[in-house]
């Protein structure tokens, strides 16, 4: 399995990061983050929305506590958290299942805390390095994410 694995220093450059594959999702993708408390997921996953289309005037917020909060950019973003579920059959409850792919693209952070959310998928690892210094570790499942991660990091080494 191939790894992209870079550091970013604030959390601007992680929204620039999330916003530079959103911005080259064309199609529907899973996309499950994990990393501590304040490694990034939400920043991250912010940019994203931003790149796929979210108007910057929709505020982007945690779903700690509704599980899940759905945009509508250019394709259906469904933004979940899954840090409050207890159990694997939460999972059902929330109706998981028709998004893991669904039709849009899904993205979810605490991701690692259930085993088999995807078959194909790309995974986010951030973690904290020092002070304002993230680790983020991409790994992705199958032909289509594998593409998207090459294509992301291509774009991202461009700019930088
Ligand atoms: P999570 O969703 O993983 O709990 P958040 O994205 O909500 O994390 O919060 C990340 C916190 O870390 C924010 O307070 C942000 O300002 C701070 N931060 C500092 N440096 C970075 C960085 N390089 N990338 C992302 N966030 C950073
Ligand atoms: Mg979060």
């Amino acid at each position: 399995m191939s790894v992209w694995s870079l550091s970013t220093s604030s959390e601007e450059e992680t929204g620039r990061l999330g916003r530079c594959l959103g911005r080259l999702i064309e199609q529907p993708l899973v996309i499950l983050l994990s990393g501590d408390l304040g490694a990034g997921k939400t920043c991250f996953s912010r940019g994203l929305a931003r790149g796929l289309g979210v108007p910057e005037e929709v505020p982007v917020a945690s779903p700690s506590y509704t599980l899940m909060n759905a945009y509508t950019g250019r394709l259906e973003l469904y933004h979940f958290d899954l840090y409050r579920l207890a159990e694997p059959e939460d999972l059902l409850e929330l109706g998981m299942e028709e998004y893991l792919p669904g039709d849009g693209v899904a993205i979810v952070e605490w991701a690692d805390l259930f085993t088999g959310l995807a078959r194909e998928y790309l995974a986010v690892h951030l973690s904290h390095e020092q002070a304002d210094q993230r680790r983020i570790e991409c790994r992705a499942a199958g032909a289509g994410p594998l593409a998207l991660m090459q294509k992301w990091q291509g774009e991202w080494l461009s700019q930088a």
